[in-house]
């Protein structure tokens, strides 16, 4: 499908996930949640053609995008490279350095984000938390709920543990198909992640805390049992004592799950 915005014409792809922002409405509502500050340093990621970049730009003083498709750079570039806030960056968000691509200063970041690398991204976005001082991101409406989700509902799994063990989850509104061109099948929200200063409930070595939630949720449907056998070995009986391990993984809090994590570290 062909997108026309302000005169550009750009041919939409599927593999890029390019679900293009059309209604104003839905960009004013996103660009007023985010609330700038012109002195915020933003970081949009997939600016595509430019919807919530154009509306950024009259608020910031400093706006970089990251862009994988050339023809849409191409785009930008001649819409607002003469632009003093405006820095373009051509590349792979999943490969990004953000830190480097900041020089190491606070950023807030923004995106429509593609919908088939939302999560890997989320995931890479973590290692820059210390970085981050909020996210606004548009995501599948069932991502969201995943993002949000309390332990015991279906939608509860690791992406919900290891986001919300790193940040607060503000789930902000939902947007229709007809928001985009072209729309896509998927009913989309707005999320707000705000990663703490200060975590909550901290696991004592991180690596394990991970490896604990992946392995529990690769087999959701155990005991912690099982998972906790993989990694504590002989050793599942002595913390069994402790913690009962009989429950299954998606009854657990964020606060459990690191709970278990640290006496797994005692006990290893
Ligand atoms: N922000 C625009 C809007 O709201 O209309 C476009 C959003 S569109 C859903 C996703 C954008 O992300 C596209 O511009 C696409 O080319 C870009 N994109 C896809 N994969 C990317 C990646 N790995 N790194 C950077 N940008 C990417």
């Amino acid at each position: 499908m062909s997108v026309k915005n302000s005169g550009a014409k750009h041919r939409s792809r599927k593999r890029f996930g390019q679900n293009f922002l059309v209604d104003q409405h839905v960009i004013n509502n996103i660009v007023s949640a985010i609330g700038i500050n012109p002195a915020d340093r933003i970081i949009e990621i997939g600016p595509g053609l430019g919807a919530l970049t154009e509306a950024m730009l009259t608020d910031c003083q400093h706006l970089t995008v990251v862009e994988i498709d050339r023809d849409l750079a191409d785009i930008l570039t001649e819409r607002h490279a003469a632009k003093p806030n405006f820095t373009l960056h051509i590349g792979d968000a999943l490969q990004t350095d953000f830190a480097e691509l900041t020089a190491h200063q606070p950023i807030r970041l923004v995106g429509n984000l593609p919908y088939n690398i939302s999560t890997p991204l989320l995931f890479h976005l973590l290692s820059y938390r210390h970085l981050i001082t909020d996210m606004f991101f548009m995501l599948q409406k069932e991502v969201v709920d995943r993002l949000a989700a309390s332990p015991g509902n279906k939608n509860y799994g690791r992406l919900s543990v290891m986001m919300q063990y790193h940040c607060q989850v503000q789930p902000l509104f939902t947007v229709p198909p007809g928001a985009f061109e072209p729309a896509p099948k998927v009913i989309s929200a707005v999320v707000r992640l705000v990663p703490y200063s200060c975590i909550p409930h901290k696991a004592s070595d991180i690596e394990m805390f991970e490896q604990l939630v992946k392995t529990c949720f690769q087999q959701r449907r155990k005991t912690l049992r099982n998972s906790v056998k993989l990694l504590a070995g002989d050793a599942t009986e002595e913390i069994n004592k402790i913690i009962d391990l009989s429950a299954r993984p998606e009854t657990l809090s964020v606060a459990d799950f690191v709970a278990l994590s640290n006496q797994l570290n005692i006990t290893n």
